[in-house]
Order: C-alpha cells, then sequence, then structure tokens
C-alpha cells in the first residue's frame, strides 16, 4: 500500500487489469485520463492509455515506476468514449489492453502523434516529366489525377507554398475514387505524400450543413425526424423501422444536418462500406463538410489520416464500419447505425468479440445523445428491446418516391419443371418484366458454379481434405475451392477414384448466369458475387451499369442485397429459399427473413410496381407463410413467441465457449473440463441462488466440426437474467485460464454470439 498519486494505465498485455505507475513523470506534465504515455514493463517499454488517476497503490511505494513520457498535449478519448472502452473491456470479459487495440488505428498505438500535419499529395520531378511525355497511357484515372497535381504545382517556384498539393479532402471532392490511382502513382514514384502543419480546425460554423438540399420529407419522415432532434441534447434510442424505400437515409440526413447547425458532429456506422458506395455518396453530395470515413480497406496510414480528420474536428462527420464506433468525434451530437440488423457489425472471430451496435448504443447513453438503429428488417432483441419500451420505435410505412411496395408469391419447386436451378415460372416472369422494359434481379446465396463435384460411377464427392465441406466447382476459373478455409485445387476431369467423367452438382452463381445468356440470348447480364468484386471500383462499376440499363439482369449473392437504389428493378426472383429454415442455429430463419425482405426491397423502387418471387421445397412452412402473409412484423412476432417459449434470446442471455483443437476429443476434452468447473462453480455453498439459474448446454461439436483443419465445438452459457451470467463469467473465466487443457486449444469468450452452430 503505498499513498503517491498513481496513474492507472491499459496496456497491450493479456492481462484483464490497470498497471499502476507514479503521475509523476519527469517533465512534471500532468497526466489526464485519456492520454498516451509510454511506461516500463518488465524490460520492456510500451505504450499504454491512462484510464484513470488514483490517490494511491496497492502496490508498496518502492515498486511503483514512474511514468517514462507522456505521448499527448490533450485527452486522445473523451470522458464519454474512455467510460465505453471499460464498459466493453468488463462486459465481454476482455483485456482492456486488447480492446484499445481495436479502438485505435495502429500508428497511435506505436506512438504517431495525434494532431500532426495534414497529408498532401504533391506530384514529384519525374512525375512532372512523367506527366509532360502525356504519360501514364493507360489509366485514365491515374491520369487525371497526375493532371490535377501537376496543374496544381507547375514547377519549382510553387505558387502556394504553404498549401502545396492536394488534401484527402480536396481529392475526396474531385475524384472518387482516388485512393488506388494514388497509390499506384506513388509506387511509381511520380506522387509523394508530405505532411503540413495545417491552420487550427476551423471552429464548426453553424451554417456549415449548407442549405437542405434533397427532398420534401412526407409525414411520417417528418415526425421520425422530430422525435430524434427534440432528445439531440439527451441519451434516447430510436429504431427507425421503414420498409426498405421509404426514405430512412434522407431521415438520417436531415438529423445529422441539425446536429451540425447546432455545431454538434455525427458518428454514422454502416455494415461495409464497399457494398454500400451510394450511402456514403449521398452524405458526401448533401454536405460541404469534410467527412471521416472509416473502414477495413484502408492503409494504416490511411486510417491514421482519418482518424486524425474526426480527432482534430475538421471532420464533422465520422462514417465508418464497426471498430469505427470508437473513432473520436469533436462534441458528439447524434449516433446512426445504418442496416442495424446487419451481422457485420458483430466481431465473432479472433480476439475481442464486440457487437458495434450495442456498444454504439452503450455510447450515446454515455455521451448523452440520441442513437438511431435504421433498419427494414430490424433483429429481434432490437424489437423486443422496443416492445420493452426501451427504445421508441418510429415507423416508416410507405414508400417516399412514390413506389408502391412490390407484391411477393411463392414458386413451388416441387410441382414446377426446372432448368439449372430456374423454375418454369420464374422464366416467364423474367421474359415478361425484360419485355416491359424492366430489370431483374436474381438472387442465390452461393457463388461459384456448382457446390458439388460428383462422379456418376462410383459416387465420389470431391472434399475439402481440411474442413468437412464439399469443394465448390469454380468453371470459369477450372478450380475446385473450399469456400470455408481457401483450399484452392485443378478442377479435375476424371474421378480420381475410378477415373469416370465427373459431374458438377447443383447451382452456384456463376451457373446461373450461364443459364441465363441460353435462356435470354443477347440480354447483357452481370454478376456480383466475392469472385468478380474483388477491388474497390468493381461494386461501383457494376451499380453504373445497372443505373444505366446497359445491364439488364443482375445475378448475385448477398452482395446485392445490400442498399442499393436500381429504380428500374421491376421482378426479384430469389432462387433458394430454403437454406435458412433447417439450420441448427436458431437465429438462422431471422436471417433468411431479412435477406428475402431486404432482396425483395429491390424491387420496384421507381415507379413501376415490383414483383418478386420466392422459389421454395417447402411453400407451407409456418415462417415463410408468416412472412408472407403479414410482412417482416408478422414474421418477426412469430419468431419471437418462438423464442420466448424456447427461452432464446431476446429471451434469455448468452455466452459462447468456443474452442478449437489439431483433435475433436483436444477441443471436445478442454469444454468437459471447463463445464465441470462451472459446475463446481455453480454448485458451491459459496454461491447465492442466482447461480442456479446460469445453464449450461454441451459442449458440442460445432455443426462444421472441421475447418481449415481445426476441430471447433463450443459449450453455451445460458441465463434469463444478464446480471447472473456476467457474475458466473466473471468467476468462471479465470479459473479457466489456469486449466491444463486449455493449452493445447485455441479457446475464447462470445458473449451475446450470433451464430451458435
Ligand atoms: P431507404 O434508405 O429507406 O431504403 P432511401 O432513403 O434510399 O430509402 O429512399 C428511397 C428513394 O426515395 C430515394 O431515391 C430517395 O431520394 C427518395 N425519397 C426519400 N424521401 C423522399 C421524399 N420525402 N419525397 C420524395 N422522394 C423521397
Ligand atoms: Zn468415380
Ligand atoms: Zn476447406
Amino acid at each position: 500500500m503505498s499513498t503517491v498519486p498513481v496513474v492507472r494505465v491499459a496496456l497491450p498485455t493479456p492481462l484483464k487489469r490497470l498497471f499502476d505507475y507514479r503521475a509523476d513523470p519527469a517533465g512534471g506534465c500532468a497526466i489526464e485520463p485519456g492520454m498516451r504515455v509510454r511506461v516500463p514493463f518488465g524490460r520492456q517499454r510500451l505504450i499504454g492509455v491512462a484510464i484513470e488517476l488514483a490517490a494511491g497503490s496497492e502496490l508498496p511505494e518502492e515498486r511503483l515506476k514512474p511514468v517514462l513520457q507522456r505521448l499527448d498535449l490533450q485527452p486522445i478519448f473523451d470522458p464519454a468514449t474512455l467510460t465505453l472502452l471499460a464498459w466493453a473491456a468488463d462486459y465481454y470479459h476482455h483485456p482492456i489492453g486488447e480492446v484499445l487495440a481495436t479502438a485505435l488505428p495502429k500508428a497511435l498505438r506505436l506512438g504517431a502523434a495525434v494532431d500532426a500535419a495534414e497529408a498532401r499529395w504533391v506530384v514529384t520531378p519525374q512525375g512532372r516529366e512523367a506527366y509532360a511525355r502525356g504519360e501514364p497511357r493507360r489509366a485514365p484515372r491515374q491520369g487525371q489525377l497526375l493532371a490535377a497535381l501537376a496543374a496544381r504545382d507547375p514547377g519549382a517556384a510553387d505558387p502556394n507554398p504553404s498549401d502545396p498539393g492536394l488534401s484527402v479532402a480536396d481529392l475526396d471532392a474531385r475524384f472518387q475514387p482516388w485512393r488506388d490511382a494514388a497509390r499506384a502513382l506513388v509506387a511509381r514514384g511520380w506522387v509523394n505524400v508530405i505532411e503540413v502543419r495545417p491552420a487550427a480546425a476551423p471552429a464548426p460554423a453553424p451554417d456549415s450543413a449548407g442549405p437542405s438540399q434533397g427532398p420534401e420529407p412526407n409525414d411520417e419522415q417528418r415526425v421520425a425526424i422530430e422525435r430524434v432532434c427534440e432528445s439531440l441534447d439527451a441519451f434516447g434510442g430510436f429504431v427507425l423501422h421503414g420498409v426498405t424505400g421509404s426514405g430512412k437515409t434522407e431521415v438520417y440526413l436531415r438529423v445529422v444536418e441539425r446536429a451540425l447547425r447546432l455545431g454538434r458532429s455525427a458518428l454514422v456506422l454502416v455494415p461495409e462500406i464497399g457494398l454500400t458506395p451510394q450511402l456514403v455518396g449521398r452524405f458526401r453530395q448533401r454536405f460541404a463538410v469534410p467527412m471521416a470515413v472509416l473502414h477495413s480497406a484502408l492503409t494504416d496510414n490511411e486510417r491514421l489520416l482519418a482518424w486524425r480528420e474526426a480527432f482534430s474536428g475538421r471532420a464533422r462527420i465520422v462514417l465508418g464500419t464497426r471498430s469505427a464506433v470508437f473513432a473520436p468525434a469533436r462534441n458528439l451530437g447524434v449516433i446512426i447505425v445504418d442496416e442495424e440488423h446487419d451481422t457485420s457489425f458483430k466481431q465473432h472471430e479472433g480476439g475481442f468479440r464486440y457487437s458495434a451496435r450495442d456498444l454504439a448504443v452503450v455510447r450515446a447513453q454515455r455521451a448523452g445523445v440520441p442513437v438511431v438503429l435504421g433498419s427494414a428488417t430490424p433483429g429481434l432483441e432490437t424489437l423486443q428491446n422496443v416492445a420493452t419500451g426501451r427504445y421508441t420505435r418510429l415507423l416508416l410505412t410507405r414508400r417516399a418516391a412514390r413506389a408502391v411496395p412490390p407484391r411477393l408469391s411463392l414458386i413451388d419447386l416441387r410441382s414446377s419443371a426446372i432448368h439449372a436451378g430456374i423454375s418454369t415460372p420464374a422464366v416467364r416472369a423474367i421474359e415478361r418484366h425484360l419485355e416491359a422494359g424492366g430489370q431483374v434481379l436474381v438472387f442465390l446465396n452461393r457463388r461459384g458454379y456448382a457446390p458439388t463435384l460428383l462422379c456418376t460411377a462410383c459416387g465420389w464427392i470431391a472434399p475439402c481434405r481440411d474442413c468437412d465441406a464439399r469443394l465448390t466447382v469454380h468453371l470459369a476459373a477450372r478450380r475446385l475451392r473450399c469456400h470455408h478455409c481457401g483450399a484452392d485445387t485443378a478442377l479435375p476431369e476424371r474421378c480420381p477414384q475410378c477415373g469416370f467423367a465427373v459431374k458438377a452438382v447443383g447451382q452456384g452463381t456463376e451457373r446461373i448466369e450461364e443459364a441465363l445468356a441460353t435462356l435470354f440470348p443477347g440480354i447483357p447480364c452481370i454478376r456480383l458475387d466475392r469472385d468478380v468484386v474483388r477491388r474497390r471500383g468493381d461494386m461501383e462499376d457494376a451499380m453504373r451499369r445497372m443505373a444505366t440499363g446497359e445491364a439488364r439482369i443482375l445475378v448475385g449473392t448477398q452482395m446485392v442485397t445490400k442498399g442499393h437504389d436500381f429504380p428500374n428493378v421491376t421482378l426479384v426472383v430469389v432462387l433458394n429459399a430454403d437454406q435458412g429454415f433447417f439450420s441448427s442455429d436458431f437465429r438462422a430463419p431471422e436471417r433468411l427473413a431479412q435477406t428475402i425482405v431486404q432482396v425483395a426491397g429491390r424491387a420496384g423502387r421507381g415507379e413501376r410496381a415490383g414483383e418478386v418471387l420466392i422459389q421454395t421445397e417447402f411453400p407451407d412452412h409456418p415462417l415463410l407463410r408468416s412472412l408472407l402473409a403479414e410482412g417482416y412484423d408478422g414474421f418477426a412476432r412469430a419468431a419471437l413467441t418462438e423464442r420466448s417459449q424456447t427461452s432464446w434470446p431476446p429471451f434469455s442471455r448468452l455466452a459462447a465457449l468456443r474452442g478449437s483443437a489439431k483433435t475433436a476429443e483436444a477441443a471436445l476434452e478442454f469444454l468437459a473440463e471447463a463445464r465441470r468447473v462451472a459446475d463446481d462453480l455453480r454448485g458451491g455453498r459459496a454461491q447465492g441462488a442466482w447461480a442456479q439459474r446460469v445453464r449450461l448446454l454441451g459442449p458440442a461439436p460445432a455443426a462444421m466440426a472441421k475447418r481449415a483443419g481445426r476441430h471447433h465445438a463450443q459449450l453455451l452459457v445460458e441465463s434469463a437474467e444478464r446480471a447472473s451470467l456476467h457474475r458466473f463469467l466473471g468467476l468462471w473465466l479465470p479459473a479457466l485460464e489456469a486449466l491444463p487443457s486449455g493449452r493445447r486449444v485455441r479457446w475464447a469468450l462470445d458473449v451475446d454470439p450470433i451464430e451458435t452452430f
């Protein structure tokens, strides 16, 4: 025990605790919570974040070491974000040092300055010569960029020495996209990135949001906007439940505009930027203020630059994917989570498994601002929070731009003729819509040519060596690929077992594209899936070809279901609706219903009415029936009733202990031991009655037990009460860490798992 003032620091170690240091650094500058500090740790020096100050320590004074260096002049996390980090570490039972690793760009964890200079792209002398020679000849985007930079900087005598080159904001405003081209120019030595000290961040001008463009909100939109804006100074959880095309984005834009006018900033979370270029575009179009965009395709340096834009307050809108929930935002005014049901908001691999949607709500609470969770298909958890009064639901029941909702109907696959996965009624409908001048979207959630390669003579099926899965045929590439581990081999001509010819069985998007080309010769068709969309820009390109009408049919996977707006798509065909209804995962029907509703929402967004055809072998499935008869609301009611009868979330709380090992025995043995430890804990006399309200389910192997050569298993922990569950986890985890059998197993705890195989 000592009574010297200390600072408690979160360090990048797997230990679930803070570390005490003397709070009197050599320089005599005071340390505040939220600042980075460099401290001695064993024989190393580590950079950590000061979380709190304290008047004393458990450690004796002589064992307290001093902070070596303070890295920041001001805290890099505001108090609200700092408590969010601490809350997340606690709730997800994860070391706070590793939580920080998710929250901070790598460069900052390594000690980069936060307020440093702004990056500018400038032309090099070689670049100027190349430009004079008329290069680059075959890369138009690079050519435009180089020309702009050369014009900006016409010779050795730079006209603006204090303001050289072009900034991120300049480039964003003039070229979209530009990063790939800029990178290529840098690689060729024609362009350099330099750093300049920008003028102080401009004070937010009240009118910088610009005059409002965009359509006049309709009544429902106006109510939603008003309700959120009434509470701009206090926490409020709002669920913007609007059918696809009802103008949710317009509501976000107006709410953000209001926050900007008050001098506040906005944080907007989206599932995947690559998949939602339209949303980013609409924000850029509407607001003149700089925006920081954070997503996973950025390099470490780009991420640092975007983070600084946000931190400095230059960027008034921060838009990003999952980890942007931790991004700095000066004077935060509102948080928006678009497509809140999307599973990509939950990190479900690696160390720190958090839900950005749930953390957004906690952050809004801490910051005292409203949070808007928008979706056409809110998650069942979210709807239950509406039912219990935790969130306020704002409904948009009508499509905004005069569009009417699409008509859904089922095609019974058992009684229809089928050609390559497409039933005759579907073919006729496609024909009809094309003849009427419409565009058609065909959805199948399986990429590749066919999911199975079969020998018709001996029954051999091409298996993945490392997974409990079949290899998918990729015909154009002439490869067999595993969609679970990435295994990739040549497509055999003959059966390796008996030498007979092999046959591709079943459909993937590649085969559907081929079938459509045969059925509708001369009709331009494009495909969207992860095999064709490899680079940024591919997606935009496909969107453009659909928007201009150059393409008439779009075939794709999940990728086509996300927020795109194709006013001329009048028909959507869902080729196979059956995958979701027979999974062991209790969430599978919810996912399927969401997918169907989302993809159906792509139809008839313009003036012409849309039609949606769903092919199924189970037209009488009760959940599918309720979805068709009563829409997503009806489905949600039926599904929630089922969840409450079976006590699954949201009527209980779950955590999954997952383990994987080289052998199934090792993984299961560890989990069995974990279960014994749990049973002892719960049975212990010291525990109160709460311990009895925690149940364990399993261990059991995963549905696909073997993946990438490792065997996976899980043990579920369930309780009706969140507090009991967490109290239990807090006692259980330290005991697990001490288990010897845990050393041969990779294991992790997943709180609120979204996959429970
Ligand atoms: P959602 O995000 O709910 O799917 P969007 O915001 O993309 O819907 O709106 C669908 C279309 O309707 C867009 O083209 C949008 O510009 C238009 N729109 C939105 N609100 C209005 C309105 N009040 N009046 C007319 N058109 C609108
Ligand atoms: Zn064979
Ligand atoms: Zn595999």
